[in-house]
């Protein structure tokens, strides 16, 4: 059973206190995680604030080295990292699951710490010199949630610290145990201070929001929570970055193959068993070809195996939490009722598990709940469409705008829906696929500013212009 430290200021804090961490698939216990209060956030915020001045005045390369040990560190502990995180998550340690996260967590480093970062001079002539230069904000808030732990906790601590901030992460309590692990490894090879962790309640995450001390707080998670961080960093006007919540729409046309766009349409929904910000939650087919669609993704589910993620052949792992199977199940339920028709899977009874069938459900309600919410979890509504007009508004009347879609073989006719749909990334003939020199974000309620690149590290800076 796993029992990891806060690191505040380079040490274990003492903390007496702790709470149970589950293990999704057989809902046993998988370890304990400090329950720190707010006089522990009061001294990883004072331990972050001290370190800052040196951490933002060494040179920038020196901070790119130690980004690039962090990542060795990281390939060092790779597999130790991956059970961690199947113990907690559930997602299995092959495939897409465990091994895949902690790749990608090692590649974020490695190419964030490649990033430079010059001055650049707006002007140099005979009246003057204009420079503008990147100044790190502080100490930056970090707020994750639990669908890939590792993955975001990495996107949000190592531009920050790689542009001369320090950090205070808070994982969500949920999968707290790969991120306090992973935190304790970075302090190895980084000065005390540099990055801190706090595990505990919600509360933590309220308070991060209103600190004094607290510069900027990059949160990931939902849109009603979002919003809850927004109001509460008014007082203390703090830079934000919010990547909140998704329902991607993808819009397949007529010229497509059904049966060779099938896996890309059910990993680009399934993925992490559907819980995943930018994963394909509704799926627009024209009706051409929208009967060989269902068929050809019902038979692609059938070959997918659900299970414990230490089991070799699991593909998909269960629903990582008994709040988030009730409210699949209840959209599921709701859907079928308001005349969804189940194509594969369906809800479930029993009140003893996590792990929930592959669904799809046929609908051509464009009010059915399973269309207007986001599921977050392994449903996916596919819906026929006949005028492509009519599918693009659809797919743009949601409060959301994070990932969107589109399928066919002619990538111009493809890009030009690409352009008319409302959210910050399209992906043609794939969904989700994103990289870490790509910037990310979402528009309208998926959140506030983008993650990723040049632009995503920037995000962690002030400018400050030098006129001389
Ligand atoms: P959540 O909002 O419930 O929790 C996220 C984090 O916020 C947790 O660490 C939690 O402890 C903390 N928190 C809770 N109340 C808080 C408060 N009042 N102030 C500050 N922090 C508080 O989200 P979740 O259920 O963990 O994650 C699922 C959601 O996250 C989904 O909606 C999903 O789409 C979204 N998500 C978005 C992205 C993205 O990049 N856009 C990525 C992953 C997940």
């Amino acid at each position: 059973m796993y029992r990891f430290d806060n690191y505040i200021n380079g040490i274990p804090a003492d903390i007496s206190a702790s709470f149970q961490v589950f293990n999704p698939s057989t809902t046993e216990i998988a370890g304990h995680a400090p329950k720190a209060d707010t006089t522990i956030l009061e001294q990883a915020v004072a331990a972050a604030h001290a370190a800052f001045p040196v951490w933002s005045a060494i040179e920038d390369q020196q901070r790119q080295q130690y980004c690039q040990a962090i990542a060795t560190k990281l390939e060092e502990h790779h597999q130790e990292l991956a059970t961690i995180l199947t113990s907690e998550q559930g997602k299995p340690m092959q495939g897409t699951g465990s091994m895949f996260e902690v790749g990608g967590a090692i590649a974020w480093t490695q190419y964030t710490a490649s990033l430079e970062m010059p001055v650049e001079v707006l002007q140099d002539d005979e009246t003057g010199k204009v420079e503008m230069h990147r100044k790190p904000i502080g100490v930056i808030g970090s707020i994750t949630p639990w669908n890939w732990p590792l993955m975001i906790a990495v996107w949000h601590i190592i531009p920050a610290i790689r542009s001369g901030n320090t950090v205070v992460c808070k994982p969500s309590p949920l999968t707290p145990l790969s991120t306090l692990r992973m935190i304790e490894l970075m302090n190895e090879v980084l000065p005390a201070g540099v990055v801190n962790s706090i595990t505990g309640g919600d509360e933590l995450g309220a308070a991060m929001s209103a600190h004094e001390q607290i510069g900027k707080i990059v949160f990931t998670g939902s849109i009603e929570t979002g919003k809850k961080v927004m109001s509460s960093s008014a007082e203390t006007l703090k830079r934000l970055t919010l990547e909140l919540g998704g329902n991607d729409a993808g819009i397949v046309l007529p010229d497509s193959d059904p049966t060779e766009i099938a896996p890309g349409l059910f990993w680009g929904a399934f993925l992490n068993n559907g819980q995943t910000c930018a994963a394909l939650k509704r799926l627009y087919v024209h009706e051409s070809i929208y009967s060989k669609v269902c068929t050809a993704l019902a038979e692609f589910a059938s070959t997918v195996t659900v299970g414990d993620g230490f089991h070799q052949d699991s593909e998909l792992g269960p629903i990582q939490n008994r709040m988030q199977f009730n409210k699949v199940n209840q959209l599921v339920k709701d859907s079928v009722n308001q005349g969804g028709k189940l194509l594969t899977g369906g809800p479930v009874s029993d009140n003893n598990t996590l792990f929930f069938p592959v669904t799809l459900i046929a609908t051509s309600n464009p009010n059915d709940p399973l269309v207007r919410e986001e599921q977050f979890g392994p449903a996916l509504p596919i819906i026929p469409y006949s005028d492509i007009n009519d599918a693009i508004a659809a797919a743009n009347d949601n409060p959301t705008g994070l990932g969107g879609s589109v399928w066919s073989t002619d990538i111009n006719a493809a890009k030009n829906i690409a352009f008319r749909m409302e959210c910050g990334s399209v992906w043609i003939n794939k969904h989700g696929a994103i990289q870490p020199n790509a910037p990310f974000g979402g528009i309208k309620s998926s959140g506030i500013g983008v993650e990723f690149g040049k632009e995503g590290l920037l995000a962690n800076t002030n400018i400050q212009v030098v006129f001389s």
